[in-house]
């Protein structure tokens, strides 16, 4: 339902009842991590623009403004630190 995919391994649970989401989808609705921005990339309606099979890139999406903020974070400080030493 949510990716209009014809063929699945298995239907899943969804929003909309039972066996109304297609494996992958329903997986990431169990875990709540269903994004209208998710599709399998065998989904007929599948547009690289708008849509990603990849939970993380679909979080990349969904909030591009924070997340040069979220990069900056992972630079380790010890880094910094290690720079000042060798002077
Ligand atoms: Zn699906």
């Amino acid at each position: 339902m949510h990716c209009e995919i014809t063929k699945t391994p298995q239907w899943r649970a969804g929003p909309m009842g039972p066996k109304t989401l297609c494996n992958a989808c329903g997986v990431r609705h169990k875990s709540g991590r269903l994004f209208p921005e998710y599709r399998p990339a065998a989904s007929p309606t599948f547009c690289p623009a708008v849509h990603s099979n990849s939970h993380k890139k679909v979080l990349e999406m969904r909030c591009k403004d924070s997340f040069e903020s979220d990069s900056a974070e992972l630079i380790p400080n010890t880094n910094v630190l290690a720079l000042e030493y060798n002077i």
